[in-house]
């Protein structure tokens, strides 16, 4: 069985099927193909206010009035009550030392709370990706593109002046003839395996691994750290509505509350920490994780009623990976297919965003030109050196709150500047235009960050391993 169409869309993650979706709206024939099935176990995420910039750039422009109340989280309670969500203030960091409570004094220099919202209404949200991905391919069908799950990608190559996928499907050998591919598949990485893409020289020069699990039952931080005793001051926001950050000798936690209880929680875990002797290493994800648990007391009290939902505490293996290039002869991939480093800042969805915003834009009409495909991928790999030094940076940093706070803020600076400028100066070419459409503004961020980790390798050189950062140390 042979298919035709203008654009096929490989992964039905939230930025494949959005992107099926607004093609299919200009009439484009646009095919998704999803190797899962909807809904499925996925990660909990924190959104952000580029991000939702994004989404109601989206929404004006194709007139999908979801997407803006997926941007709020007044409206997403109002309008789309049957998706999870979870309200996000802003971003709260607590940097914990082992085998000690959470710090009762000078709880300033173990505390940050960067407040991205000035209220519950307008607020960003914690996103059940299981509920959003499910919404979004019904969207993308609704809108006229054409969805197969349990789709087996076998191979892909040119035929003329197109692609052709070929497949299985339903049990049945199937080929696609393709005007243009888009690569959704996140670590899927499809065409790069299917093209031999390389990987990209200048690797990441940290390294991290996942443990993740839905749960049931975890008090919030702040109550469980104030009971032993530590003072708080009333921030801008509650703490716990927000996306919670624990910085550890291992890595760092981050525990997204939803509004119905569910907390979805994470450990990043340094494969240097690891190798140098941090707790964390092989072996059952559930042990590995209380193992962790276990060395940080106020973080083990709040989650020691917790049970994990099923399919309980899963593991992955290194996250990082990033490709020479997003783009080839019709193809290109989504940003997050090309690069992905660490979940951080939370900068994937605002990327993610941007990708299906600029992809839109080229393709909604036609096949796009080779130079708005070059254009496509200098913005990406320009957007990748500035997230990979950004988080390589704040990696190191991690064990030197007061050095973190700094590599944090220079990022925040520059991620409310670019808020601010697209909402007060951005013009209606902003979504008519592959540069316009978010400007790789962060250079100043990469360079500073290079500086900084320099500096940081130099000072971890000269000291001792993880484990006894903070007091003593000054970063210069
Ligand atoms: C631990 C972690 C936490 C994160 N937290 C945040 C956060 O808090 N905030 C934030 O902004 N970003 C976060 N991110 C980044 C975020 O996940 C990405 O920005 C986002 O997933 C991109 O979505 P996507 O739809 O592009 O890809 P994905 O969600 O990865 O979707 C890819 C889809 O492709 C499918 N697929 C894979 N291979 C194939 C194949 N061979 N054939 C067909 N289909 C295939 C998969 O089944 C999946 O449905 C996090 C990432 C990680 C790893």
């Amino acid at each position: 069985m042979t298919m035709r169409y203008d654009v096929t869309v490989i992964g039905a993650g939230f930025a494949g099927s959005l992107l099926a979706r607004l093609l299919a709206l200009r009439g484009r024939a646009v095919l998704l193909v999803e190797r899962d099935v909807h809904p499925r176990f996925s990660l909990g995420e924190s959104s952000t206010p580029l991000a939702a910039l994004s989404l109601e750039r989206l929404s004006a422009r194709y007139q999908q009035p979801d997407l803006r109340a997926l941007a709020a989280h007044g409206r997403w309670r109002r309008e789309l009550p049957g998706l999870r969500c979870g309200l996000k203030r802003g971003f709260t960091f607590y940097r914990h030392r082992p085998g000690e409570p959470f710090p009762t004094t000078q709880t300033h220099e173990a505390r940050m709370l960067v407040s991205a919202s000035p209220d519950a209404e307008v607020a960003d949200c914690q996103w059940l990706r299981a509920d959003v991905d499910t919404h979004m391919v019904q969207r993308a069908r609704a809108a006229g593109a054409d969805y197969r799950d349990r789709f087996e990608v076998v191979g892909v190559e040119p035929a003329g002046e197109r692609l052709r996928l070929r497949g299985r499907y339903g049990g049945e050998d199937v080929e696609i003839d393709a005007g243009f591919l888009v690569d959704a598949s996140g670590a899927g990485e499809v065409l790069a395996r299917a093209f031999g893409v390389e990987h990209e020289a200048s690797e990441p020069d940290f390294s991290s691994r996942l443990l993740y699990g839905h749960f049931e039952g975890v008090r919030p931080f702040a109550e469980v750290a104030a009971g032993d005793g530590a003072t708080l001051p009333t921030g801008p926001y509650p703490d716990d509505w927000a996306a919670v950050h624990h910085l550890l000798d291992e890595g760092w936690m981050y525990a997204l509350r939803f509004d119905d209880g569910l907390v979805s929680a994470g450990l990043l875990i340094d494969d240097a920490a690891v190798a140098s002797g941090a707790s964390a290493g092989g072996g059952d994800p559930e042990l590995r994780w209380r193992a962790v648990l276990s060395r940080y007391p106020t973080l083990e009290s709040a989650f020691a009623g917790a049970r994990p939902l099923p399919p309980g505490i899963r593991a992955t293996g290194r996250l990082q990976r990033r490709r020479r290039t997003a783009v080839g002869e019709r193809w290109a991939m989504l940003p997050q297919t090309f690069a992905f480093f660490d979940p951080l800042f939370s900068t994937g969805l605002a990327w993610s965003l941007l990708g299906v915003e600029r992809l839109a834009t080229v393709l909604e009409t036609g096949r796009p030109t080779s130079q708005s495909l070059r254009e496509y991928d200098a913005l990406l790999r320009a957007e990748a050196d500035q997230q990979q030094a950004l988080l390589a940076a704040a990696y190191a940093a991690r064990l030197d709150f007061r050095v973190f706070r700094d590599v944090s803020f220079l990022y925040f600076a520059c991620a409310s500047f670019e808020e601010l400028r697209q909402r007060l100066l951005d013009g209606a070419d902003a979504v008519d235009t592959i540069r316009a459409i978010g400007r790789a503004r962060f250079g100043r961020v990469a360079r500073l960050s290079r500086r900084w980790r320099h500096e940081l390798d130099r000072v971890v050189r000269s000291g001792a391993g993880p484990g006894s950062r903070d007091r003593g140390r000054r970063f210069r």
